[in-house]
């Protein structure tokens, strides 16, 4: 299907906009720009345009639909349900196949992303220079900015990368024995964001599941990417490659659920069975598989600590959702849950936990303008809850509030979910 039709399937969804406004409140971008183009309103209106053949989207109206965070907060705020997070997508597609992207982004979405090994290199690269310090040296001289001014910014984004990734610790295939009782058999799905930034989470939600009862197991061929970002920025065949690789991989494998800790991969794993769903090559496996995933915290919740396990965390923190999780897959409750039953645990609500951080995938490279006082919004909620530690679902809320944190010098640790519950519940030393 081409990105015309393929926008054309939204018609009926941005007709239901019926502009009441409730979405205006709840827009982060609303809330910076104030204006009616920066918001799902204007931004649905003018995808309605472009398929009444109204309006076009041109170098200058992409901005709006670029801008989208696609957080999600417009959809729990419309009564009518408008989509405006998968219109958004639709948009990008259809610009991208009309006018081109750059090709520095074509080659990141569409021939790296899909690419486990190629990616993989170059991430043994980065995590070279990293630590020789060639890339910060690259930074400064601005040697960086010659390969676009987003990687320059994303180098200086991410503290460190690890030389030894997920996989080179724990290798694709195995198949990791329940810690006690065996109770379930489930799947480990793991994000490139696991991967290639964050093996330490990884291996701690693997650990959690085992104490909680579940045999883990790892698929023997694991693509590199849920398919989310080439998604979100419109490149619909490397994200229907991905998203078939994965669907089939998830239904191959011989367990009741595929866990994942990533709020984000969990939500566009979830998003398969709506959105390839009557595909004629790979529907019902896109459905199937759709219907498999779990997130952790839902997990987790359900399975419960099997007998004995102590959970303490006698700490002061908070909690952030992530915007998929809460916005678009209403999953708001069992993180909170829990947290909150952690022994000796302090728990604060923080005002706005729900608003986006200003990450959103590539968001605050391609962004920063916009990303920065979301983000400095996002603090300042932050600070006021009195926390040491701020508890995340994401990690690409992770990598976010670290660099808020960090350069602001805001004395507050940012947390996984999965590193919690893995210190909460580890079993005290001999
Ligand atoms: S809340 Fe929904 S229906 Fe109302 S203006 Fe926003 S997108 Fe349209
Ligand atoms: S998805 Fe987020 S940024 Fe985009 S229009 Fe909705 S609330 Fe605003």
């Amino acid at each position: 299907m081409n990105a015309l039709a393929e926008l054309t399937r939204y018609y009926d969804e941005v007709s239901r906009c019926s502009r009441c406004g409730f979405c205006q409140p709840t827009c982060p971008t609303y809330k910076l720009e104030d204006g009616e183009a920066d918001v799902a309103r204007g931004r649905n209106a003018l995808v309605r345009g472009v398929i009444e053949g109204r309006a076009v989207l041109d170098a200058d109206s992409i901005r709006t639909v670029d801008e989208c965070l696609r957080c999600g907060a417009c959809v729990t705020a419309c009564f009518a349900g408008v989509r405006t997070d998968r219109i958004m997508a639709a948009a990008r597609a259809f610009y991208a196949e009309q006018k081109g992207r750059s090709r520095l982004a074509g080659f990141l979405m569409a021939g790296l992303l899909p690419r486990r090994r190629l990616l993989s290199a170059l991430m043994k690269v980065l995590a070279w220079s990293k630590r020789t310090g060639l890339s910060r040296l690259a930074r400064l001289a601005g040697w960086a900015g010659a390969w676009g001014r987003g990687l320059a910014r994303a180098e200086g984004l991410v503290k460190e990368v690890p030389t030894s990734f997920f996989s080179d610790r724990l290798k694709p295939g195995t198949v990791l024995p329940a810690l006690g009782e065996k109770k379930f058999t489930v799947g480990y799905f793991v994000g490139c964001r696991t991967e290639f930034l964050y093996p330490r989470i990884g291996l701690d939600t693997v650990e959690v599941l085992r104490r909680f009862g579940a045999e883990v197991r790892l698929f023997a061929d694991p693509a590199s990417c849920c398919g989310l970002p080439p998604y979100s920025y419109g490149y619909s065949q490397a994200t229907r490659d991905l998203v078939r690789r994965n669907a089939e991989a998830i239904v191959r494998e011989p367990c009741q659920w595929v866990v994942t800790e990533i709020g984000s991969c969990y939500h566009f794993l979830k998003e398969y069975g709506q959105l390839y769903g009557d595909d004629p090559e790979f529907g019902e496996t896109a459905r199937r598989a759709a219907d498999k995933v779990v997130y952790l915290a839902d997990f987790l919740a359900q399975a419960g600590p099997p007998r004995g396990l102590r959970a303490a965390y006698p700490r002061r923190i908070t909690f952030q959702d992530s915007c998929q999780l809460v916005h678009l897959q209403k999953s708001a409750r069992a993180p909170r849950e829990l947290l909150k039953g952690l022994e000796g645990v302090d728990f604060r609500e923080m005002e706005e936990a729900s608003w986006c951080c200003g990450g959103a995938g590539a968001y605050t490279v391609s962004h920063p303008g916009q990303s920065e006082p979301i983000l400095e919004r996002k603090l300042g909620n932050l600070r006021a809850t009195g926390a040491d530690e701020v508890v995340v679902a994401c990690q690409s809320c992770y990598l976010q509030i670290s660099h808020g944190v960090r350069s602001r010098g805001m004395k507050v640790k940012v947390k996984h979910l999965a590193e919690v519950m893995e210190e909460a519940t580890r079993p005290a030393a001999p």
